[in-house]
């Protein structure tokens, strides 16, 4: 232990086996207090920062299944919706009135809206809004887009960074070990090797994204490992991805259900990552998951970024956490807890100082929803795009 301690402190890379010893023995203190030291080398300035965005699941249909969800709906479900592009316009503008300026915009794999919808969209918005930035499509729903359209990843990339797409969010990740994403139901989605073929392509076609990790189902403490080491060789091979963002297994609602790991269990998962993943800049605390309690605590155990001011979210909260934090508590539990607040953009360039000091923002007391309860309209344009479920295809029937 002696050994690794003093490894880690002089900045040297730890191997599989020290990193096993550290998460499997090293007491609480001590991994947190090496998870900091290599906070600190990267960001010496004791800057921690966070961004103003909107968490936005365009629709819940979903065909993949996971286990472990409880936002999707199955095709043809009444509880199924798709957002029109004036939803997204008007969530758009309320991003903006409150100093924000990009949209993480995921969803199911709804297999009645095409390529082209999503190129429509991405192109509408940038229309509207020039400067208004897209964080946009994990792996897996570019993988589903390359099945449906029988187009390649790169190609689908390629189509959708035209239409718009700045940056891939590294959703759908969970445990990049294949055994896990089998019993979880996810390696139909996506297999660990095609995850992170997608985020290649896309580091190469100049697209930066982030990297996340859902962990506390099925995994070994071996397989949480393997998770960090393939995200870290990547990184060496493309250096494209900009932050690790770990978050633990929602259970509530969900086919698998089981038990959600402890708050010290996250710490010690977020400082293991910390110290393996040394060639990632920045590391998110996941308050949405934690509570803003256990976020402000991850400052000590490695991150250095408070990650979504929010404003909506629809997934975790189908599972059972609806915890919620405005501007103006996420600035407060990071300078409660020593640090300077700053905001920024996806590439995690500094913004500036917290916009609610400059003007009055309208506090949050609770994240949106996607849609309001009762709203079960469905967007007029869907008549515009070919469905490929029967559902979808009466749908459009009664629309036109
Ligand atoms: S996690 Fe994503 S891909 Fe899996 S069922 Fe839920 S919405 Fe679908």
């Amino acid at each position: 232990m002696d050994q690794i301690t003093a490894k880690v402190e002089r900045g040297g890379r730890v191997t599989r086996d020290e990193a096993l010893v550290l998460y499997r023995t090293a007491p609480p203190a001590l991994l947190g207090r090496l998870a900091d030291r290599v906070r600190e080398r990267k960001h010496p300035d004791r800057i921690v920062t966070y961004i103003i965005d909107r968490n936005v699941n365009y629709t819940n249909v979903c065909v993949a299944r996971c286990r472990f969800c409880a936002f999707y709906r199955p095709v043809g479900s009444g509880d199924g919706y798709v957002l029109g592009f004036d939803e997204l316009f008007r969530k758009i503008d309320e991003t903006i009135a409150v100093g924000g300026g990009q949209l993480l915009l995921q969803g199911g794999h709804n297999p009645d809206l095409p390529l082209a919808w999503y190129e429509d969209l991405f192109r509408a918005i940038k229309a509207r809004y020039p400067d208004f930035r897209l964080h946009a499509l994990s792996p897996p729903e570019v993988i589903h887009l390359s099945r449906l359209s029988q187009l390649p990843v790169p190609e689908v990339l390629e189509r959708l960074i035209g239409a718009g797409l700045d940056s891939v969010p590294g959703g759908g990740a969970e445990i990049l070990v294949d055994r896990v994403r089998r019993e979880l139901h996810c390696y139909g989605k996506a297999t660990a090797d095609e995850w992170l073929d997608v985020m290649r392509h896309a580091h190469r076609k100049g697209l930066r994204t982030t990297a996340t990790m859902m962990y506390g189902t099925v995994e070994t403490d071996e397989e949480r490992l393997e998770h960090l080491l393939r995200l870290r060789a990547l990184q060496d091979e493309t250096g494209g991805f900009t932050a690790f963002i770990a978050w633990s297994y929602q259970p509530e609602h969900t086919e698998l259900a089981g038990a959600e790991a402890t708050g010290l269990e996250y710490l010690r998962t977020l400082a293991l990552a910390r110290v393996v993943l040394d060639n990632f800049d920045n590391l998110q605390a996941s308050w949405v998951t934690q509570g803003g309690k256990v976020g402000q605590l991850s400052l000590a155990y490695g991150a250095n970024d408070m990650g979504s001011v929010m404003l909506e979210e629809n997934v975790v909260r189908a599972a059972g956490a609806s915890y919620c934090m405005d501007e103006i508590e996420i600035v407060r539990n990071i300078e409660d807890a020593g640090f300077t607040a700053k905001r920024r953009n996806m590439h995690y360039e500094l913004l500036g100082d917290p916009v609610f000091r400059e003007r009055d923002v309208p506090r949050m007391l609770e994240l949106a929803t996607a849609r309001a309860d009762g709203d079960g309209g469905t967007p007029e344009e869907l008549a515009n795009y070919e469905a490929r479920s029967r559902a979808g295809k009466q749908l459009r029937v009664i629309r036109r």
